[in-house]
């Protein structure tokens, strides 16, 4: 991806100590994003295999800037291509029929982790407590507080536009 290549490149010429912070908040998010995972794979246990009008279908999903800032404060190597070749096309690349998504949670584009359909909702909603619910809703706003810090750090001190 071309765009990760420069990020990537952007990155090797930050300050040390700079550097130092986004790998720091990356390690955060991926942590994050580990304690995220038991609830996701309950959620999509009970419902994708059954889709009829599955996400991955979603022709506006895409890798974004934060989501490549992460992975290469991470030290990962970035997503062979994007999601789509352009948007027009429908599946996401990545999605395999009976199977689904071929990346681990981490890897996809952060959308497709936050995203959960309505009758998602439904099952969280009658088999989640409040303080269940609260902790999850917790999770995602540090996740997303932590993201907009690593696109500020990140942003503020490279210009790989
Ligand atoms: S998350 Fe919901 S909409 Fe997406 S594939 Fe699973 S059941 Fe379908
Ligand atoms: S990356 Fe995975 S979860 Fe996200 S749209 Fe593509 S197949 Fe679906």
């Amino acid at each position: 991806m071309q765009i990760g290549s420069a990020i990537a490149v952007s990155f090797e010429k930050l300050a040390a100590e700079r550097k130092q912070l986004v790998q720091q908040i990356a390690v955060s998010i991926k942590k994050l994003l580990l304690e995220l995972n038991p609830v996701m794979d309950f959620l999509c246990k009970y419902t994708c295999f059954r889709c009829e009008n599955v996400c991955c279908d979603a022709q506006h999903v895409f890798y974004n800037e934060v989501d490549l800032f992460f992975f290469v404060g991470l030290g990962v190597s970035l997503p062979p291509f994007q999601t789509r070749a352009n948007g027009f096309q429908i599946r996401c690349s990545y999605w395999v029929r009976n199977f689904g998504c071929l990346l681990e949670r981490i890897f996809r584009p952060y959308v497709c982790t936050w995203f959960i359909c309505e009758r998602q909702l439904e099952i969280l909603n009658e088999t989640f407590n409040n303080r269940q619910k609260n902790y999850l809703e917790q999770l995602f706003c540090t996740i997303r507080r932590a993201r907009l810090l690593l696109c500020s750090v990140f942003a503020e001190n490279t210009r790989w536009k």
